[in-house]
């Protein structure tokens, strides 16, 4: 079964044909990163006009990429929710065209199961259930995957999310958005004991993780700094910083794990790409006999190829939409 994917709920608009949810036939990302870098940030309106142009484009390089017409094509699934609405209704509204003109069914797809699928393509014998750890741009969610279209969500943020809370400090210190990328880099030529940084924890719920006082206690270390003329070895900062972000989702991860006697574990979303979170995670899995898996690096960002194996397996839950399919900022990734 041949699916055409459509991904538009931040600021890449991509498209993908994707075989029985496990092999990309193409997969195309038009990214808008370097115009949203003027800003330091996601410029929802722009994003929106950024999709509008896109679109159509970017959809018919995936089909040409597969050489394939839409007459070959057995389903459309399309991103609704969550992210920004005036971007995901691009997508969802242009899905909707697409369907009705064709005839060919209409799947919704939640863009966190979607990352959570990026596993299936990386990992072809990879099969649920298993606990993943969800870490994107606007989450940090551990979920219990019990099925491919069954999940339960263990632990989350409190405030801000791994990606933004990685993007926040990478700002403070002049990178350009995203900066968690560049964050990663700088920080592997840093000490990641030269500043002690907090672990915040919450109480009452040991899975659920705050990354926001971890942030503001690196914003206030370089900006006291700054103030006092003292110069910061900025490898030493991040690689500080990234291991304390990496030591609140390992710890919690690998708890849950254990007390839910799960011994699969998987990490998904834009945090995913973290070169300490990877090899740190796959240490510990190693040393306790644990299965790890991780999404390949091209697949933890925003991309339709995702939307095209998750997609896949809700059409097979029977997740059909009606012409009268919306778009929504938030939903739990549970539905
Ligand atoms: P969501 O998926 O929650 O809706 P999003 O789609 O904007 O949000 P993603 O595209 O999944 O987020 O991930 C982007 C985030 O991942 C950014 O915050 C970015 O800085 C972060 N990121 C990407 N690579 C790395 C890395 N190597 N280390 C740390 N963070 C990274
Ligand atoms: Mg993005
Ligand atoms: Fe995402």
């Amino acid at each position: 079964m041949k699916i055409l994917a459509i991904e538009s709920s931040c600021d890449e608009t991509a498209a993908a044909v994707v075989e029985d949810g496990r092999k990309v036939i193409s997969s195309v990302v038009a990214s808008q990163v370097e115009e949203h870098k003027l800003y330091g940030g996601v410029v929802p309106e722009i994003a929106s006009r950024r999709h509008a142009e896109a679109i159509v484009p970017v959809v018919k390089n995936s089909l040409e990429q597969a050489e394939l017409t839409l007459k070959e094509i057995d389903a459309i699934a399309v991103t609704y929710a969550p992210g920004l609405i005036g971007a995901l209704l691009v997508g969802v509204n242009f899905a909707k065209g697409l369907s009705l003109s064709t005839g060919l069914p209409l799947v919704p797809t939640h863009h966190l199961r979607s990352h959570i699928a990026s596993n299936y393509i990386s990992n072809p014998n990879l099969k649920p259930p298993f606990l993943c750890l969800v870490v994107s741009g606007g989450h940090s969610h551990i979920v219990m995957v019990e099925d491919y279209t069954k999940m339960r969500i263990i632990g989350k943020t409190r405030d801000d999310a791994a990606g933004e809370a990685f993007d926040k400090a990478a700002r403070t210190m002049g990178m350009p958005y995203p900066g968690g990328i560049a964050l990663d880099k700088v920080a592997e030529d840093g000490d990641p004991f030269a500043f002690k940084l907090p672990r915040p924890t919450v109480s009452g719920s040991q899975y659920d993780f705050s990354f926001s006082g971890l942030k503001t206690a690196v914003i206030n270390l370089i900006h006291n700094s700054a103030q006092k003329g003292i110069e910061l070895n900025k490898a030493d900062v991040c690689a500080s910083f990234r291991y304390a972000v990496v030591d609140c989702l390992k710890t919690n991860f690998l708890k849950a794990a254990e007390d839910l006697k799960v011994d699969k574990l998987v990490i998904a979303g834009g945090v995913s790409a973290n070169r300490l979170l990877r090899s740190s995670l796959q240490e510990e899995c190693d040393k306790h006999g644990l299965a790890f898996y991780m999404p390949e690096k091209s697949l933890c960002g925003d991309n339709a190829a995702m939307v095209g194996s998750q997609g896949y397996y809700e059409f097979l839950s029977g997740n059909i939409a009606s012409t009268d399919l919306n778009a929504f900022a938030t939903m739990s990734i549970e539905l």
